[in-house]
């Protein structure tokens, strides 16, 4: 029977003395294990690198180990990919790391702020407490700002909660590709 040499840099058909014959010549037979086994070496350390197992199965038959070797081959490209987006989502970590210890340092930094502010506001209302209508519109003032400050304290916990939710997020589609 004509089947193609499966030692993928030949391919070449050949005319095989059995159905179970796989390459057209001893050398191509040998190339093609030498292919495979340093295919399986190097999935084996980019693995170990991602720190996954990847188990190898042994092919059955002609058929089958075609699929397993474009199975493979789809493995590699994947566990490529997956330490290429282990090593981008190390960098996306370590920026919104750095991202959410600014807005963290930012909250503590207004937090005592508005407390010294209010303090002193406070302080200013009471002494102007004689002059009628103008503690009034003092105090609104003091009310106003303190609006102003406790909003952007808010945006500053919701901008920590997207931070949060997008290293969650990114995490989880990592982890989607781990086997
Ligand atoms: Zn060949």
């Amino acid at each position: 029977m004509v089947k193609p040499c499966e030692n993928e840099e030949c391919g070449k058909p050949f005319i095989a003395k059995r159905r179970d014959t796989r390459f057209c010549s001893a050398s191509c037979r040998a190339r093609a294990h030498t292919l495979k086994s340093r295919r399986e070496y190097l999935l084996a350390r980019t693995s170990a690198a991602a720190g996954v197992e990847v188990v190898v199965p042994t092919p059955a038959t002609p058929a089958t180990a075609r699929l397993e070797r474009r199975v493979r081959g789809l493995e590699a490209a994947i566990e490529g990919a997956r330490v290429e987006a282990v090593r981008g989502l190390g960098e996306l970590a370590a920026e919104l790391r750095v991202g959410r210890d600014q807005a963290a340092d930012a909250v503590a930094e207004l937090s005592a702020r508005v407390d010294t502010e209010v303090a002193a506001q406070a302080r200013r209302a009471r002494a102007a407490a004689t002059e009628g209508r103008r503690r009034d519109a003092r105090l609104r003032e003091v009310e106003a700002q303190l609006l102003r400050v406790t909003t952007l304290l808010g945006a500053l916990e919701q901008r920590l909660v997207a931070l949060e939710q997008a290293v969650v997020v990114a995490t989880a589609r990592l982890g989607g590709t781990r086997r």
